[in-house]
């Protein structure tokens, strides 16, 4: 018999199945809404974010996959903002109930959700084009959240992780050719299975002048921080930190270009202001995530990109949806 809608919602999406359990959650999912508590003193950090099929991830990716992006890309814009993330609404759009492809999902989803201790308080469940809408609801002390708009000229430029190793992932996933073995796997994974930032973003509230996740490539993102904080910056193509992966199966030129424009990185790119480098590059040191200093904020307003003493030529506009 054809399970109901009420059944799919108790077993794939109610408490503990979909996430970490939380005593500030009063009422979780299963009532009309959810009942949160919100901490005295905090400022609550909202965010969302959507994936559709065939437009965010490749028609047919691995149901695990598709939960854990789904809520990464969220917790990743929490990180951004400094935030402790701690409730989250999944509202889902589903072509057909399949249980095998529902139970890899909640998995994905569950296995973050709990990694970061964030409960699953909510949602909606309907049938459609596959389609997974997140929010996610976090914290940080009254008043210190972090911005794209703080940076000012002098302040010095950083970048987590390697970027554009998910941006050659995902042309692998989509069929371009690969060498195999374990660099195509491993590159693969970092566009299937992101890191959101979380740890690193909560460390930089007290560091950073500004900051934003680098979802749409490195250099357009890096672009929107500094239209915010009204400055231009010039970055050291040298310094970007690329993976020997991304290297080995791409070359180091188009590693490169990968690492400036490719996107679904979900890394942090942030800055710090002179007078804070000394202590921030010894926090940063103690960090799992690693950082890596590529460049400096300058009055102006455009992204000037060096290279050994010349100006690199790059126009890469990031990923924009209604530019077609
Ligand atoms: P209603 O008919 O009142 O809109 P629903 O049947 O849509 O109620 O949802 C019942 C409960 O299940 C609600 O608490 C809702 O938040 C939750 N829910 C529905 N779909 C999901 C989902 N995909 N993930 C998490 N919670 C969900
Ligand atoms: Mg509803």
């Amino acid at each position: 018999m054809a399970l109901t809608e009420f059944e799919l919602i108790r077993r794939y999406f109610a408490s503990p199945n979909a996430g970490a359990t939380r005593d500030d959650v009063v009422l979780g999912v299963g009532d009309d809404g959810a009942i949160l508590r919100p901490p005295a003193g905090m400022d609550l950090v909202a965010v969302a974010d959507t994936l559709i099929e065939g437009v965010h991830f490749p028609v047919g990716s691995a149901p695990g996959s598709i939960g854990h992006r789904a809520l990464a890309v969220n917790l990743s814009d929490i990180a951004a903002m400094g935030a402790k993330p701690a409730w989250a609404l999944l509202s889902l759009s589903l072509p057909q109930v399949e249980e095998i492809w529902l139970a890899a999902f909640t998995d994905g989803f569950a296995r973050l959700a709990r990694s970061h201790a964030v409960a699953l308080v909510g949602g909606d469940t309907t049938g459609g084009a596959l389609v997974a809408n997140v929010q996610v609801l976090g914290f940080l002390p009254a008043g210190e959240g972090l911005r794209r708009s703080g940076g000012q000229p002098g302040d010095w430029v950083f970048v987590s992780g390697t970027p554009g190793d998910a941006a050659a992932g995902l042309a692998l996933e989509m069929g371009a050719e690969g060498p195999g073995g374990l660099d195509e796997a491993w590159l693969r994974d970092r566009f299937l299975y992101p890191t959101p930032r979380v740890g690193l973003g909560q460390l930089l509230r007290s560091l950073a002048s500004a900051c934003i996740d680098v979802s749409d490539g490195l250099f357009g993102d890096l672009g929107k921080l500094v239209a915010a904080s009204g400055c231009g910056a010039e970055i050291d193509v040298t310094q970007l930190p690329l993976s020997p992966a991304l290297i080995r199966v791409l070359g180091a030129e188009q590693a490169l270009q990968r690492a400036l424009s490719g996107g679904d990185d979900y890394e942090l790119c942030f800055t710090i202001p002179d007078s804070r480098l000394r202590e921030a590059q010894t926090l940063l040191a103690g960090q799992a995530t690693p950082t890596r200093c590529i460049g400096r904020l300058r009055s102006g307003s455009d992204v000037i990109l060096q290279r050994a003493g010349t100006v690199m030529e790059f126009s890469h506009p990031g990923f924009d949806h209604f530019a077609r």
